[in-house]
């Protein structure tokens, strides 16, 4: 018997469901939803060592899973249920050579490259648990709204455990092709709505509302609880010891509530004594948290947050027709679906908010790929942000850091050939119009005869 249940985070309300409900909002107040657990009946293992320990296990798929290997932590479906395809095998590097250029001492910066899930990027942490509470609840077709990687994610589950059929939703023209190739490629039925991911969101949800389709967005309780065994291997990576600093990019903000819920419940296990601060990273052309919290004063406030500065901020988008606008294409959303949890994320973990240009994501991707890991723009936020704190001096040269690279390099190789190239074609249809310019990051091919002697010369060498 499952020992986990639904429930509502409004403090004044706290209804709770049972987890065999879909659900993706309180039936009573509208809310978002947990899955919460009944602690004293799950056996924890006592100390954080217990779970490295099964790593060696690998014959058996939950054992050999990054996310599994962790399933007293978010035990709410039978070890039989489970859907599982090798997720969360994903690794912290220490990164000495980029913390220099951004001023942090050594052995202080780490990087936990998500590119390296199934799909190429975070995202299967989270559907390998949606996929799973799916096939509970007996769904035969799941969906989503996506700027990319959750459509490639939830794709390469439907196709790999043949459970499901899979819609996927993306708006027109704002997809980069590594991703939309996946979705393809895993055979989910791609619609291309002309529309931005708000709008492609606002349609799944009316269809999974009216429909039996199992939605597999970040509203989704379920998927959350996969997306904390990040943090849960962040600590590994630092044997066991809690870092000063998580920093990751926010766009629907499931990650970072999915990381204060973790720390949350480490901390109440008593499996952790202190937990880390946590620093989001908008891009400036999506930064509707940024500007709440640090404009507006929005704040977490024990649940009873100003649901009217909310609604006012957002009617203020709608008046000006204010579109989400970033070259990060995974963190282009105007309306995070998760904003009360990342308050909550925030209050828990002591965090700020911070917003980054195009041309900051730009060479910061750059410049974590050329330190020895490729990234997509989105994960070069995390860099471009810990810059920004560091001048402002609130992450200290001695901090342990721990930036989240949540998508892998090959998901968006058009942006960064025409970062590095000189190719004024693709620069003018891909850079320009953000204002992006080519800069000392970037590494232009070389043109040059199919000769000899002109080779020798271009390289210098006489
Ligand atoms: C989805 C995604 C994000 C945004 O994560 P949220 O949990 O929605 O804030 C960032 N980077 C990449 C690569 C993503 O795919
Ligand atoms: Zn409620």
């Amino acid at each position: 018997m499952s020992h986990a249940f639904q429930q509502c985070i409004h403090p004044d309300c706290q209804a709770s469901y049972d987890i065999g409900q879909i659900l993706t909002a309180c039936e009573t107040c509208g809310s978002l939803l947990d899955v919460q657990y009944d602690w004293e009946r799950i056996a924890v293992p006592t100390s954080l060592l217990e779970f490295e320990t099964r790593w060696s296990n690998r014959l058996n798929p939950l054992d050999l899973s990054g996310v599994w290997r962790f399933r007293e932590l978010l035990g709410f479906p039978a070890d039989e249920q489970i859907v599982t395809i090798g997720e969360g095998q994903t690794i912290l590097q220490q990164n000495d050579r980029l913390a220099s250029v951004i001023g942090m001492n050594p052995e202080k910066l780490f990087l936990q490259y998500e590119g390296l899930n199934p799909s190429g990027s975070f995202k299967d942490n989270g559907m390998t648990a949606a996929s799973t509470h799916a096939r509970m609840v007996g769904a035969k077709m799941t969906a989503c709204a996506s700027t990319g990687n959750t459509s490639a994610s939830l794709a390469i589950y439907a196709g790999v455990s043949g459970l499901f059929q899979c819609v996927v939703f993306v708006g027109s023209g704002k997809i980069a092709y590594g991703k939309l190739s996946q979705a393809l490629d895993y055979g989910a039925t791609t619609l291309q709505i002309d529309g931005d991911f708000d709008d492609a969101l606002a349609r799944v949800r009316e269809l999974c509302a009216e429909h039996p389709i199992y939605l597999c967005n970040s509203v989704n309780p379920f998927r959350l609880e996969g997306q904390k065994t990040i943090m849960f291997r962040v600590l590994e990576g630092l044997g066991w010891e809690v870092p000063d600093w998580i920093v990751v990019p926010g766009g629907n903000l499931g990650n970072s509530s999915s990381f204060g819920k973790a720390f949350m419940e480490l901390k109440q296990l008593g499996l952790i004594d202190r937990i880390p601060r946590l620093a989001i990273i908008n891009a400036a052309g999506a930064s509707t948290l940024d500007e709440l919290v640090n404009d507006n004063k929005l704040q977490w406030n024990d649940g009873r947050n100003n649901a009217a500065v909310i609604r006012d901020y957002y009617a203020s988008m709608d008046g000006e027709d204010r579109r989400a606008s970033t070259l990060a294409s995974a963190i282009e959303i105007n309306r995070p679906v998760n904003l009360v949890k990342a308050l909550r994320a925030l209050n828990v973990c002591d965090g700020v908010v911070r917003s980054v240009t195009d041309q900051e994501i730009v060479d910061a991707r750059a410049l974590i790929a050329a330190n020895g890991f490729g990234c997509e723009p989105a994960s070069g936020a995390t860099i471009a942000g810990l810059r920004q704190l560091r001048t402002e001096g609130v992450i200290a040269a001695s901090d342990r850091v721990a930036c989240v690279l949540t998508g892998h390099q090959l998901k968006d190789p058009d942006l960064t050939v025409a970062y590095h190239t000189d190719d004024s074609e693709k620069q003018a249809e891909k850079l320009h119009p953000a204002g992006v310019h080519l800069t000392p990051h970037a590494n232009s091919p070389i043109t040059v005869r199919n000769d000899t002697a002109a080779i020798v010369h271009a390289l210098g060498l006489a």
